[in-house]
């Protein structure tokens, strides 16, 4: 926020109207907000903390101006190291930037209370036009889409915008373009990463003692992501919390930019439209628009969740469900999509009423309200889709249309392959997140009783879906971009349910094995194992010093219980042949606090149905409502210190590990964007 350049590099003119401002009205004009983020506009300060890319990455500009009272802005721009960005720029014959819009600095048009102008010289559309509440009412924000610069380095952004008075109003920030080596050896041509939703050291660990089992002090075997050669830290802060959601936690690794909590591919910004902010490009589009790379998801969430959204969305709102799987789909040449699966059937149904009340009866929770219409500028800065209204879409038939093999079940997954590997994918295996490993291997041993209250009772395993996604994506000479996420480690951590989240990192580990073969077979292919925080604070604190019938008759012994230290022993589960412990309620089963808890009643049993998830459009109504209620009466109560009823997310750095192409680059402690950054130089410029 400031007239006058602290770095005394590209000080700007200082007009004598602007001198006059400065000198004591306290309603001197000013911009705001400048983006891309930096610490150079925030404070001053000239910090290494700085928005970075990678050569070509498109991004936006956008500042928020705050003009004098009563005076309109006229004329704006954006310049990089003294050059407008409004206009084509080359250095020595090379194409700095290009804008890919029609561009001029005069403005047209105007809003009606508030102004937002897209640097095109329209404004960005009637939803866009909307400013959040404390700004002045002729506050104007202006958008400089779909930016690129190829030149290496810290480059200085100044924002200019002058009044109708003549006043000139500036702001100086920073980014910082991260080259690529391209002498350092072969190159990635497929990159995986499996990403465990909230799955902490703790989690691998719990994993690794139920399925391996220990002896004599030692493992007895190693999980399949314990193998991989590479194994780092991850901060994993987001823009606005050092304790970060699953949105910026997952599209930090794929953007190398820091997200506010709840937004994904894009930055914060002044206007209420959530579709709208200044957006960043994603891997997946970076590498489809370079190499011609193709993108899977798959996940066991909803596929509008925050992390499988976080590989190709932009939007400031996880939540807007509708438009978010509508964007997977118009924008698929974007990110070159070939393989999506998961659940969320719910958001692919028409409801052509665009109501949720009463629930429609195909399941269907489409609605306008979470949708969206973009405006010009996006539409042709970035060359995107416009999007539409439009609850009453049947969006498999529209993947269907395109090309897409369609799988509703486990069932359908395999015939999908009876006339050959399709080219591209489509699963759908639930209305909203899928039934949890747990649940689904006692369905598969004959007790139905969870699936089929869900109404699922054929959904694939992790490890099956992984197998399906990387035959089709490796049908792609050009290599491929996958995410393949165990999603529900973090979803029952929230609900500290133990027996189920520890399932489910043994799901996900069955899958990073089934990579893991991948990755022998083909070299050329990098596989990295992660998550995108902690969640819940779990901790490993001992095992129960009492049998499996003692704990079933005193469900309220409690503390009593709990075997610390060498009352801990080793716990000993039995694995079937299935890959799943034949049961986790055992003898001395080993047992988890949680450090980051909400209140619960412990009984330390499991529990026969899943907690609520409120996601669901027709929640079975055999299930507790939340972890305060699961066990009231039964149970003793552990006090938590969090609000609300479920666990948190922390802010403890997480495992990462590595295989394949370029492992060698994750050594260390690291920032979740940094992750970007070597994907891109092994992708693009090889790995020695
Ligand atoms: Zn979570």
């Amino acid at each position: 926020m400031s007239f006058v350049s602290r770095s005394g590099r590209g000080l700007p003119l200082l007009t004598a109207a602007v001198l006059g401002l400065l000198a004591g009205d306290a309603f001197a004009a000013r911009i705001s907000r400048l983006t891309p983020p930096s610490e150079l506009f925030a404070s001053g300060e000239e910090s290494p903390v700085i928005a970075r890319f990678l050569p070509g990455q498109r991004f936006d500009l956008q500042m928020t101006i705050e003009p004098d009272p009563g005076r309109t802005i006229v004329s704006f721009d954006f310049i990089v190291d003294d050059q407008s960005t409004l206009r084509p720029f080359w250095v020595d014959g090379e194409l700095i930037h290009d804008p890919r819009a029609t561009l001029t600095s005069t403005i047209t048009e105007t809003g009606p209370a508030a102004t937002c102008i897209a640097a095109s010289g329209r404004t960005t559309g009637a939803s866009g036009c909307t400013l959040v509440a404390g700004l002045a009412g002729n506050a104007t924000v202006i958008s400089r889409r779909a930016y690129s610069n190829s030149r290496a380095g810290v480059h200085t952004l100044r924002a200019i915008a002058r009044q109708d008075d003549g006043t000139t109003i500036t702001a100086t920030g920073n980014f910082e373009i991260v080259g690529i080596d391209a002498e350092s050896g072969q190159v990635a041509k497929n990159i995986v990463i499996f990403l465990g939703d909230g799955m902490g050291a703790a989690h691998r660990t719990a994993a690794r003692i139920v399925s391996r089992g220990y002896a004599q002090g030692k493992a007895k075997g190693l999980l399949a992501m314990d193998t991989f050669p590479n194994t780092g830290m991850v901060m994993t802060a987001s823009l606005n919390s050092i304790v970060t959601d699953s949105a910026p936690g997952m599209q930090n690794y794929v953007t190398g930019n820091k997200a506010n909590n709840n937004e994904e591919g894009v930055w914060p910004d002044d206007t209420r439209d959530a579709f709208d902010n200044p957006r960043y490009e994603y891997l997946s589009e970076y590498l489809h628009n370079l190499q011609g790379k193709s993108l899977g998801v798959v996940t066991t969430a909803d596929v509008f969740d925050a992390t499988p959204a976080s590989m190709a969305i932009h939007t400031s709102a996880r939540g807007n469900g509708t438009g978010i799987v509508d964007q997977f789909f118009d924008d698929r040449d974007q990110s070159g999509l070939a393989v999506l699966l998961g659940g969320g059937r719910k958001w692919f149904l028409p409801n052509p009423s665009d109501s949720t009340s009463p629930q429609p009866v195909n399941g269907s929770q489409r609605r306008k309200s979470n949708d969206y219409v973009l405006g010009d500028d996006i539409v042709n800065g970035w060359g995107v889709a416009r999007g539409a209204l439009d609850p009453e879409r049947d969006l498999i038939a529209e993947f269907r249309d395109a090309g897409f093999r369609y799988a509703a079940d486990k069932s359908g997954l395999d015939a999908a392959f009876n006339a050959g590997t399709p080219d591209k994918l489509l699963g759908l295996f639930s209305y909203s997140n899928m039934n949890v490993a747990y649940d689904k291997i006692a369905g598969r041993r004959g007790d139905t009783a969870v699936v089929d209250a869900f109404g699922f009772p054929d959904q694939p395993m992790l490890d099956e879906m992984t197998d399906a996604a990387l035959k089709v994506l490796s049908k792609n000479p050009n290599g491929f971009v996958a995410l393949i996420e165990g999603a529900s480690i973090d979803k029952q951590a929230h609900l500290m349910d133990t027996d189920r989240w520890t399932l489910e990192v043994i799901e996900l580990d069955r899958a990073i094995a089934v990579a893991k073969r991948f990755a022998e077979r083909n070299p050329d292919t990098l596989v990295l194992v992660t998550a995108d925080h902690e969640c819940s604070g779990a901790a490993i604190i001992g095992a129960a010093t009492v049998s499996a019938a003692t704990l079933e008759a005193d469900p309220d012994a409690g503390k009593g219980v709990v075997g610390i230290y060498e009352a801990a022993r080793f716990p000993k589960y039995t694995m079937a042949e299935d890959g799943y412990p034949e049961t986790t309620h055992v003898d001395g089963k080993m047992l988890i606090g949680y450090g980051a808890n909400a209140d619960r009643y412990e009984t330390w049993l499991p529990s026969r149905f899943p907690t609520r998830d409120t996601q669901q459009p027709f929640p079975p109504s055999q299930s507790p409502a939340n972890p305060s209620v699961r066990n009231e009466g039964a149970g003793y109560l552990v006090t938590g210190q969090v609000p609300g009823d479920q666990a948190a997310h922390t802010a403890t750095d997480i495992p990462l590990s590595a295989y394949g192409r370029g492992a060698h680059h994750f050594n260390g402690v690291f920032d979740n964007t940094d992750v970007f950054f070597k994907i891109g130089q092994i992708a693009v410029g090889g790995a020695d």
